[in-house]
């Protein structure tokens, strides 16, 4: 979080810090495009607020109605230096002049060199590390799991309830939720198999992080035998499945267990990763060290690239050409991801991402302390979330919670939704936002929430 009179990472100067309402939502503009859209764009991409963007900079989006909204989403947690960063910009602007692509595999370049060695300094554990470059979160899970694979020679993959892992054939299989991400589009991956995790609101009793390990590595065990397991994937928050915060000790448990028993633990740190959750990866907050760490998102400022960096032996156990692609590591989002790298680093993000939770999570305790609907408050630096139930259950209310993003929405106030049962408002600014964008968010939230109550469920 920045103060309102320092702009300096954010966006051009002429795109003020505001919200701004100047049409209905959507306005005219995004309607027509919105036409042209569904005679042309597949039905099953759909978007959340149909507002078509002009252009954003810093924590504001602008529509090509001229409305401006608060975002915050960054576009799932991507552009946590802010949109249009101009260091960012600069970097893209100067790279794609010296050369757009050349294919890493066939004739390679300084800044992927340079990236790998950042994400060597930056992910836990000083061990020694290598890293791949592609260019989506989910290539890096699939990429992960081929290295693990390798590595072992085992061929089992386990995975945690309410996960998400991406969208291709194997992630798919390894994503926990059936629809929209499953349903149809069988058969999946072999060999995934499915832990129980520690989602502390919902367990029927009490139970400890250490104690929710065990619970885990018993289905392991009975069900595929650890000397099965090449790989035990986990996100260190839940993020697509509800920003759930294992229970402490979980993480460290399961750790454990994966190295005495030769299984390749496997952070997938896609959505918590670069500062997000107030450190620059969300397994230090427990001194939790991934054999591998697979990261995209906030990595390049909003360009597409995704990585996957472990422990040296596992990296260069696979064969010479058993990994890459043909656009992974672009020249133009390893320069984007230079800059972005460089900022998460000088202007101490990881630090604004605690101020966000310093500033965000008191009101929205006080919002949950007035409001029987909200189960829980949650998360940790800038990846916040609230639960919403039926009151005095712990019953889902997805309804109740779509309400409230949509009514955000047209009061100019971008709110997405997550959670395996859909009733979850996630809260993912970017780390640069100003203090009063935050304000002015929390206050529409807090009138659209409290109007809930007041009209709806009293
Ligand atoms: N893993 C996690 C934890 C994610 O949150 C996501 C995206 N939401 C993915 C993997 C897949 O990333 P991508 O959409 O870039 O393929």
């Amino acid at each position: 979080m920045t103060s309102d009179s320092d702009t300096r990472p954010l966006a051009a100067p002429d795109l003020a810090q505001v919200r701004r309402l100047v049409t209905a939502v959507p306005g005219p503009r995004s309607l027509e495009l919105a036409a042209r859209r569904a005679a042309t764009v597949a039905g099953g991409v759909t978007s959340t607020l149909p507002v078509y963007v002009a252009r954003a900079g810093g924590g504001v989006l602008e529509d090509v109605d001229g409305n401006t909204f608060i975002d915050l989403g960054s576009g799932i947690a991507v552009t946590s230096v802010g949109n249009a960063a101009p260091a960012v910009v600069a970097a893209v602007a100067g790279q794609a002049a010296d050369f757009t692509h050349t294919c890493f595999m066939i004739t390679p370049y300084e800044e992927y060199v340079a990236v790998c060695e950042a994400l060597a300094r930056l992910t836990p554990g000083d061990h020694d590390k290598r890293s791949m470059l592609v260019n989506s979160g989910a290539e890096a899970v699939e990429n992960a799991v081929k290295i693990a694979r390798r590595a072992t020679g085992r061929d089992a993959v386990v995975v945690f309830e309410h996960a998400y892992h991406g969208r291709t054939n194997l992630t798919m299989a390894m994503t926990a939720k059936a629809m929209p991400y499953k349903t149809g589009f069988g058969p999946f991956a072999g060999e995934v198999y499915r832990a129980p995790v520690s989602y502390p609101l919902r367990e029927p009793a009490a139970i400890s992080g250490p104690d929710a390990a065990a619970r885990a590595i018993a289905v392991i065990e009975k069900q595929v035998g650890a000397d099965q397991v090449a790989a035990l994937v986990i996100e260190p928050i839940l993020g697509e499945g509800g920003f759930v915060v294992p229970a402490p000790g979980f993480l460290p448990a399961l750790a454990a267990w994966a190295r005495a028993n030769g299984i390749v633990f496997v952070a997938d740190e896609v959505q918590t990763g670069f500062a997000r959750t107030g450190t620059m990866f969300a397994c230090e907050h427990e001194g939790v060290v991934p054999d591998l760490v697979t990261m995209a998102k906030g990595i390049a400022g909003g360009l597409p690239l995704a990585a996957v960096t472990g422990r040296a032996e596992l990296m260069n156990a696979v064969h010479g050409g058993g990994l890459g692609g043909t656009f992974g590591g672009s020249p133009v989002a390893c320069a984007a991801a230079l800059a972005a790298i460089e900022l998460y680093e000088s202007a101490d993000l990881a630090g604004a991402a605690r101020a966000i939770e310093a500033r965000m999570v008191p009101r929205l305790r006080a919002l949950a302390a007035r409001t029987p609907a909200i189960a829980e408050v949650r998360g940790r630096g800038a990846m916040l979330a609230i639960e919403l139930v039926r009151p005095g259950t712990l019953e889902p209310d997805a309804a109740e919670t779509a309400r409230i993003a949509r009514e955000c929405a047209q009061r100019g106030v971008i709110v997405l939704t997550c959670g395996t049962f859909g009733n979850v408002l996630r809260f993912l600014p970017p780390l640069v936002i100003t203090a009063g964008l935050l304000d002015d968010a929390l206050d529409v939230l807090e009138s659209v929430v409290t109007g809930a109550v007041v009209g709806g469920q009293g």
